[in-house]
């Protein structure tokens, strides 16, 4: 073995190998891959038995809380768009799909706000 390539000191050069792991820690909130089942934001886990987003979970608690009645904005005729960009148009539709999405308080059913057909 003959240094002739003058540079065999690089195999005992002390490389402080300082792995930069720029490791992504997640935060607390758990974000799932379901969006909400209403309005399809993000969802931040169960909510009132359903994956829902903060937002349509606290509307929904508010509701049932207060025992809200809301008149469609949509002359009373339902069918509104309930999403992301639309759900606080009309809250009569956006209680009605979270209903229908299965929402419901503490395993109870709760009345029915609309009469379907
Ligand atoms: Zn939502
Ligand atoms: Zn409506």
């Amino acid at each position: 073995m003959v240094g002739s390539t003058g540079l065999s000191s690089s195999s005992s050069s002390h490389h402080h190998h300082h792995s930069h792991h720029h490791s992504y820690t997640p935060s607390s909130r758990i974000l799932t891959d379901v969006p909400c089942k209403v309005c399809h934001d993000n969802s931040s886990g169960k909510h009132y038995g359903i994956f829902a987003c903060d937002g349509c979970a606290g509307f929904f608690k508010r509701s049932i809380r207060r025992n809200r009645q809301y008149v469609c904005k949509n002359k009373g005729q339902g069918g509104c768009q309930v999403d992301k960009t639309h759900r606080n148009q009309c809250r009569a539709c956006r209680l009605k799909k979270c209903v229908e999405a299965g929402m419901n308080r503490d395993g109870k059913s709760i009345p029915p706000f609309f009469q379907s057909h």
